[in-house]
């Protein structure tokens, strides 16, 4: 049942655009970043940003992604163990400073699980965070460096992250289950 709509196209536009300052603001600039969006939506978000950072700094930022198995993606649990698919590292995270971006936290398992496969990729100088939506409910000690959102939310509610690149339209909803 839909409750809210909580952000259109133009509000997400106005998050990234804040993220990507934020990020760049953060890191004094962009030369030693590198991004990596988590499995369905970190990824046409983690592209947004880069191409916005384009834009802002005239620098090509490198975008990687990390793909999750049996997990759960927006509306379903499927497990509660997030597991990475390990794979080499494309490229050289080492002594860089790496940006996870993903559509909306939770309780931070999914975080988790990519910290480790990073962390088994090489030695990164920071591992920093950015989420569109923090919905709460936060099960480890994990909390995002750049929020475009923050939406308290009932464990009954859901969110609904629409992006043109996976759904065809943009918008962030909420949802009572
Ligand atoms: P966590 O591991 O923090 O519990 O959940 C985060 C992961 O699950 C993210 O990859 C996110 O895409 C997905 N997720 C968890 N809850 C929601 C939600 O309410 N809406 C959406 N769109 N994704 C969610
Ligand atoms: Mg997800």
């Amino acid at each position: 049942k839909l409750k809210a709509k909580i952000m259109d196209a133009k509000a997400i536009n106005r998050s990234v655009t804040r993220l990507s300052h934020e990020i760049i603001e953060k890191n004094k600039g962009v030369s030693n970043i590198v991004l990596f969006g988590i499995h369905t939506r970190g990824i046409p978000l983690a592209k947004r940003i880069a191409s916005k950072i384009k834009e802002i700094e005239d620098v090509d930022v490198i975008v990687d992604s990390l793909d999750i198995t049996l997990y759960r993606d927006d509306l379903s649990k499927i497990n509660d163990n997030p597991i990475i698919n390990k794979r080499v590292a494309s490229i050289n995270i080492n002594d860089k400073d790496v940006v996870l971006i993903d559509d909306v936290i939770f309780t931070g398992r999914t975080v988790r699980a990519a910290m480790d496969a990073l962390i088994d990729m090489g030695r990164p100088k920071t591992i920093q965070l950015a989420v569109l939506v923090d919905r709460g409910h936060r099960e480890l000690p994990i909390r995002p460096d750049f929020i475009g959102k923050n939406v308290p939310t009932s464990r009954k509610e859901i969110i609904s992250v629409k992006f043109d690149e996976t759904d065809n339209e943009n918008e962030v909803v909420i949802y009572e289950k």
